[in-house]
């Protein structure tokens, strides 16, 4: 049995990993760190032959891990979570170089793991619809082949293993494609899976923005799991229209929380705010629209400044305890700074915040002061838009359930809901009223992997984790065997 120590590795170069060997590519590019703006390590640039290559090693490796027994399988992945923890602080550090501080850097590296080990455990079995002397009907789930993982940039380890971690245990070769602003935890995650999976079976490409096209157009690939923005989504639905790959989309959301006349206030104003502003509000179930009775509205609005206030941002360099990130890189920088530039033009009131830090001289690199907007009108762009970024509304809640339920329901997004209040009857009666896919009663952003997680509305279609998500990585197949009687 190999002891931890096989499983060390060495985090100076990065390679694309095709077939289990580390290739390098004619031509490299670095992401930047977003709290120094210094480059990473550079990283391939795939070509097109790059991806041929890993299709087809894919393609070659499918059948005889298709037959390779689930336990196996599952064993294999609990022997890759065990080798993440032997590189643990490598994989925090590098992870902190690609956006977080270090503290962050190591929850996601931890909560990643926990939930690659949680999947292991989780099964497909057949399931017996007819056992009589007539007939015996089985319905099956088989893998669909070769499949992609295509991942944002705001938990790239978490969301990357959250990928493959489903689609491995089902039995499908898995090409894993990280986004170009944090591709560096990948290819390392990979380059460590080659030391334990058979070739072809995990795979890492790393690349501009063709890349993601090449793998949406290629005839070879039978699932597309994509986790990223509402646009690109639509994007890659049509262009897998053409192969009739089968697409999981995991998008945007503009979540609701709806905080009742009830609560206590010195407990559910701190897990508010942190659902607002964790990862500076680049997760895609953050808070974004908070919905705050009236009763309690004023007496809310200044406990959750107190509690903002406390919040410490900070980048890769930042060890005194800082939680929060900046923005992750230049494009989502610009696209939050648009949206800052709404509160002038709408003439909103931030009650803290409201500014960029950056250019404020305050700190280099991509942060903002978090921001809360005091009672903006529903139709103002930070109650309608996703901002992804440290900035959310808090709306006064005037009148009854119904009314809250149309705000909360009011938008084309439907990741994430939740409802606070001391009464569950109550609070559940709200939630089931709420279009979103996942609802959370007193808590928000809570995730496990076996619960299926996935979208209404535009917030995309299909889900990743739970034996729903295990599903989504197979074909349907029904089995039946006639024991007697007649062909109908
Ligand atoms: P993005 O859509 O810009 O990019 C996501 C990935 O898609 C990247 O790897 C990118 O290289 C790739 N890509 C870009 N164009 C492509 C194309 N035409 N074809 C194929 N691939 C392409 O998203 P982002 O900015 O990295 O992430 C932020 C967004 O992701 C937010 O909207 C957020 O809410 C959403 N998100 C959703 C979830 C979820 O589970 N629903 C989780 C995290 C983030």
């Amino acid at each position: 049995m190999a002891s931890t120590t096989d499983y060390k590795i060495d985090f100076t170069n990065f390679y694309n990993i095709i077939n289990n060997e580390l290739k390098s590519t004619p031509t490299t590019r670095a992401a930047v760190n977003p709290s120094t703006l210094a480059p990473l390590p550079a990283v391939p640039v795939s070509t097109k032959a790059d991806v041929d290559a890993a299709v087809s090693a894919a393609k070659a490796a499918f059948p005889s891990w298709r037959d390779t027994p689930i336990e196996k399988r599952a064993a294999l992945l609990n022997t890759f979570a065990d080798a993440i923890m032997a590189n643990f602080m490598d994989f925090a550090s590098l992870l902190a170089l690609e956006g977080k501080p270090p503290t962050a850097a190591q929850f996601e590296v931890d909560f990643a793991v926990k939930h690659l080990k949680g999947t292991a455990q989780l099964r497909l079995d057949d399931e017996v619809i007819e056992d009589n002397e007539e007939k015996l009907t089985k319905i099956r789930y088989t893998p669909l082949g070769v499949g992609v993982g295509i991942v944002p940039f705001n938990y790239p380890f978490f969301l990357g293993l959250g990928k493959m971690g489903p689609a491995v245990l089902a039995g499908n070769a898995f090409i894993w494609k990280p986004s170009p602003y944090t591709p560096n935890t990948a290819l390392k995650l990979v380059e460590l899976a080659a030391k334990i999976f058979p070739p072809g079976v995990v795979q890492a490409l790393s690349g501009e923005e063709d890349l993601g096209p090449w793998l949406t157009a290629h005839p070879d690939i039978r699932k597309i799991s994509f986790t990223g923005s509402t646009p690109t989504g639509k994007k890659v639905m049509a262009a897998c229209a053409s192969t009739l790959k089968r697409v999981t989309l995991e998008l945007g959301g503009n979540d609701a929380a709806i905080v009742c006349d009830d609560v206590n206030l010195d407990e559910v104003v701190p897990k508010v705010a942190l659902g607002c502003f964790n990862n500076a509000g680049q997760v895609c179930v953050d808070i974004k629209r908070l919905f705050v009775h009236e009763k309690i509205y004023d007496q809310f609005l200044a406990k959750m400044v107190e509690v903002v206030k406390t919040f410490k941002f900070g980048g890769s360099e930042d060890t005194e305890g800082a939680f929060f990130p900046p923005v992750q890189n230049a494009m989502q920088f610009e696209k939050v700074k648009e949206l800052f530039s709404s509160i002038e033009k709408e003439g909103l009131k931030p009650v803290i915040g409201g500014e960029v830090e950056a250019e404020a001289g305050a700190k280099k690199g991509y942060y903002f002061k978090p921001t809360i907007i005091d009672n903006p009108p529903e139709n103002s762009r930070i109650v309608q838009e996703e901002p992804f970024g440290p900035i959310v509304p808090v709306v006064k809640w005037v009148g009854g359930e119904d009314e809250v339920v149309r705000m909360a329901n009011n938008t084309d997004m439907g990741l994430g809901a939740s409802v606070w209040s001391k009464d569950l009857e109550k609070a559940e009666r709200i939630a089931r009223r709420l279009e979103a896919g996942s609802l959370w009663i007193n808590t928000h952003q809570d995730l496990a992997p076996n619960v299926p997680f996935g979208g209404f509305k535009q917030s995309g279609m299909g889900h990743d984790w739970g034996v729903i998500g295990l599903k989504g990585w197979c074909n349907t197949q029904s089995l039946m065997t006639r024991r007697s009687g007649g062909m109908f």
